[in-house]
């Protein structure tokens, strides 16, 4: 039989083409390691962007999650479900919460966060105050709200009008957002380290100026932890930092270690409008996160693991700045926080991620040139060492492929 003409216009795949994705594929990791279908061992610093924290094939989750199969993997949010009592309280334990949602995803803790501050607003008898205050530079995940939230051209373009609720402040700029906050206001959402953006840390004063700024005009201070949450920061929480505490968070990424779940805290006055039937979902929350979740945190909030975190990250940084000095053609600013680390570039960061893959080493991208260290936050300081040693042959490609590439703008 003849074959069939494919049409071009359907992928070979058949998967929807909207990831721009690296020609490598991954047939098992282990620790800080991932073992690619080329034959070839890769040191992993993006840990699938800041999720896998306890690194790959981590034994005690493993064993969480193969003792939860074998009992129960679903039944619903009718029902009291195994785990997640513990885990809110886990949560609420260490934070600034009274409560916790379990989601699937990030994106869908953001979104029920801005659902929280609108109802906040409508229940205290002011449903006029639905405004979210986000910034440039921002990221929040993919669903509507979210992207608007974020305000990122690129991810909104085509997707019909803005709806209405949606204000973008300049990150950083004190100034700028005391003339936005008002009548209209519901929430200011903000990321205490922008990940996406490029690893931007808001300044302590800044954030505590926000909290000042929600609570002189009755609105709710909301942080995205999904990335910078966890240890990543080298506290458990990056708000730590700063003390303003604030009145709802999201969380995702590493709170399941690569099994898909996400959380929204909140305190009881901040949740207040949220009564039964409001909010819900199908997987949410379900037995199986809850198990691998509840193993995570265990071993995410133990102190020696946020020490070594600071340990390493120190390490990190220290040894970036003496390549930047050797390679002022190549980096321009080393920043970030914690383990959250950015590097922003004078030469192509897509580029300079290829040629970090021919040297075996996994990088992330982020916006303003950047690109991003976000390691498992177990990496020894051998590990870091190997790192930072395949870095500088990568700053080495990049400063000898500058050279061959003559500058077109003066
Ligand atoms: C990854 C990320 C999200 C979205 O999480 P998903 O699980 O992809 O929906 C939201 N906010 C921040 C800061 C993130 O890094």
């Amino acid at each position: 039989m003849a074959e069939q003409a494919q049409d071009p216009t359907v992928p070979a795949d058949h998967i929807l083409g909207v990831y721009k994705r690296t020609p490598l594929s991954f047939e098992r990791g282990e620790g800080v390691r991932l073992f690619g279908d080329d034959g070839e061992v890769y040191l992993d610093c993006v840990a699938g962007i800041a999720v896998n924290a306890l690194g790959h094939s981590n034994p005690i989750l493993i064993d969480a999650l193969k003792a939860q199969a074998e009992k129960l993997w679903h039944v619903s949010n009718i029902y009291t479900i195994p785990g997640q009592a513990e885990l809110a309280k886990r949560l609420c334990d260490v934070s600034f919460a009274d409560v916790c949602f379990f989601t699937n995803s990030g994106t869908e803790a953001v979104e029920l966060a801005i659902k929280i501050a609108r109802k906040y607003q409508s229940a205290r008898g002011a449903p006029e105050r639905i405004d979210v205050i986000g910034f440039d530079g921002s990221f929040h995940g993919r669903t509507i709200a979210a992207i608007h939230a974020a305000g990122n051209p690129a991810y909104t373009d085509g997707f019909g009008p803005i709806p209405a609720g949606y204000v973008q402040a300049p990150f950083g700029d004190l100034d700028a957002i005391k003339a936005m906050v008002g009548p209209t206001t519901a929430a200011i959402l903000i990321e205490p380290v922008q990940g996406e953006g490029g690893a931007r840390s808001a300044s302590d004063a800044y954030l505590r100026a926000l909290r000042e700024l929600c609570d002189e005009h009755g609105a709710l201070l909301m942080y995205d932890e999904i990335q910078c949450g966890l240890g990543r920061t080298g506290k458990l929480f990056a708000y730590e930092y700063s003390g303003a505490q604030p009145d709802v968070m999201m969380l995702a990424k590493a709170l399941g270690g690569g099994f898909p779940v996400g959380a929204c805290l909140a305190t009881a006055e901040a949740a207040s409008g949220m009564t039964v039937g409001t909010h819900g979902s199908t997987y949410g929350g379900n037995p199986l996160a809850m198990a691998v979740a509840n193993a995570a945190m265990a071993e995410l909030t133990k102190p020696e693991l946020l020490q070594h975190v600071n340990d390493v990250a120190g390490y990190f940084v220290q040894q970036l700045e003496g390549l930047k000095s050797r390679f002022p053609d190549v980096i321009r600013d080393v920043r970030g926080k914690g383990l959250l680390i950015g590097i922003q570039l004078a030469t192509n960061n897509r580029a300079f991620m290829q040629h970090a893959r021919d040297q075996r080493l996994l990088i992330a991208g982020g916006g303003d040139n950047c690109v991003r260290l976000l390691p498992p936050l177990v990496m020894t300081r051998d590990e870091a060492r190997e790192a930072l040693e395949k870095l500088e042959k990568t700053c080495e490609a990049a400063r000898a492929e500058a050279a061959a590439t003559p500058a077109v703008a003066s």
